[in-house]
C-alpha cells in the first residue's frame, strides 16, 4: 500500500507537531509555510506549559480581554482595524465566556494536559531537541487583591480537575525566591509546569520533521489552486476537490463539528 501523501499549512507549533507525527507514521508530508518557521505565536510566546490552565474564554473575561487588547503595551494587544475574520474570532471569544464553555473546555483538557507533558518528555528525548527546558513548575504572582483572588479562583477551579497548584503568601514568595520585592502580596505555584525557549524548541521541531522526510516549504502560502493541484497530483482524480474552504470548522459549544452546517455550505457551493 502507498503511503499517505499529506499537506500541512502552517509552520506553528500545531504544523510542525502534525507534520512530524504523521511522517514518523510513515506518511510523506509537505508543510507549507507562507513565511519562515515558527513566524507566528509559536516562536515568541512565554514558553510555559501549564496543564490543566483554564481557557483565556471565562465569565467576566470581556471587558478585561476588551482593555487588554486595545492596550498597546499588552501582550494581547490587537491593532485595531477594519477586519470581518477578526471581528468574527472576537465575537466567538465573547459568546464563549460561560461557565458551560469553562466546564467542557476543562473536561477534555484537564487530563490531556497530565499525557501532554508526559508526551513533551519523550518527543524531546526521542529527538535530542535541546530548548533549555525544565520541569520546576512556575509562579503566578500578585501585586493586587484583586489580582491574586482571580489567581487563587483559576488555582480552585485547576484543583477540582486533579492539578496540584499551591496557594503562597508575600513572605514564602520572597524566602524562595529574593527576587520578588514589597509590592509582591502573594501568587500561586503550580508544580507540575515545565518552561521551555519557545525559539529553541521549534528549530529542533523543525530539524526533526525534516530528519523524518517531512519537505518544509517556506515563503509557501497555501491558497486555493496550488491545494487543488495537489490533490490532482497525488490522490486518485475522483478525491480531489473542485473548491477548497479555508476557514473557521462551525462547532457547537462543546466542540462537537456541526456536520451538518458543512452539508449545507457544501451545497451553497455547488
Ligand atoms: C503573548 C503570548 C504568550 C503566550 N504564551 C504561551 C505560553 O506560555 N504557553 C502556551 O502553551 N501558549 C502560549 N501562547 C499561545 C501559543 O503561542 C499559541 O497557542 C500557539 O503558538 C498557536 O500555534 P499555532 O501553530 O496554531 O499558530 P502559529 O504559531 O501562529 O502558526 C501559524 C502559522 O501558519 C502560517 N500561516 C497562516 N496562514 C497560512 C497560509 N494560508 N499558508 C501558509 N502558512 C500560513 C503563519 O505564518 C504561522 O507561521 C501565547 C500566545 C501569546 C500571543
Amino acid at each position: 500500500m502507498s503511503a499517505a501523501r499529506v499537506i500541512v499549512v502552517g509552520g506553528g507549533v500545531i504544523g510542525l507537531s502534525c507534520a512530524h507525527a504523521l511522517a514518523r507514521q510513515g506518511a510523506h508530508v509537505v508543510l507549507l509555510e507562507r513565511e519562515r518557521m515558527a513566524a507566528g505565536a509559536s516562536g515568541g510566546n512565554a514558553g510555559t506549559l501549564a496543564p490543566g490552565h483554564p481557557p483565556l474564554n471565562r465569565p467576566g473575561r470581556v471587558r478585561e480581554a476588551l482593555a487588554r487588547m486595545l492596550d498597546p503595551k499588552s501582550p494581547l494587544y490587537i491593532r485595531p482595524r477594519w477586519d470581518p475574520d477578526l471581528w468574527r474570532w472576537l465575537w466567538d471569544f465573547a459568546r464563549h465566556c460561560t461557565h458551560e464553555h469553562v466546564e467542557a473546555y476543562m473536561n477534555v483538557m484537564a487530563p490531556l494536559g497530565h499525557e501532554a507533558l508526559a508526551d513533551f518528555d519523550r518527543l524531546l528525548e526521542e529527538e535530542a531537541i535541546d530548548c533549555g527546558y525544565r520541569r520546576e513548575g512556575y509562579y503566578e504572582v500578585c501585586s493586587t487583591t484583586a489580582g491574586l483572588a482571580a489567581a487563587r479562583e483559576d488555582a480552585a477551579l485547576i484543583e477540582r480537575y486533579g492539578h496540584q497548584p499551591e496557594l503562597v503568601d508575600g513572605d514564602e514568595l520572597r524566602r524562595r525566591e529574593p527576587a520578588f520585592g514589597p509590592a509582591v502580596i502573594g501568587g500561586v505555584f503550580y508544580p507540575e509546569a515545565a518552561t521551555l525557549d519557545p525559539g529553541r524548541f521549534m528549530a529542533g521541531l523543525a530539524t526533526a520533521a525534516r530528519a523524518h522526510g517531512v519537505e518544509l516549504r517556506e515563503g509557501a502560502a497555501a491558497s486555493e489552486a496550488e491545494l487543488i493541484e495537489f490533490c490532482r497530483e497525488n490522490l486518485a482524480h475522483f478525491k480531489a476537490p473542485k473548491t477548497v474552504v479555508i476557514g473557521e470548522l462551525p462547532k457547537t459549544s462543546t466542540g462537537k463539528i456541526q456536520k451538518f452546517v458543512l452539508r449545507e455550505r457544501a451545497r451553497e457551493l455547488k
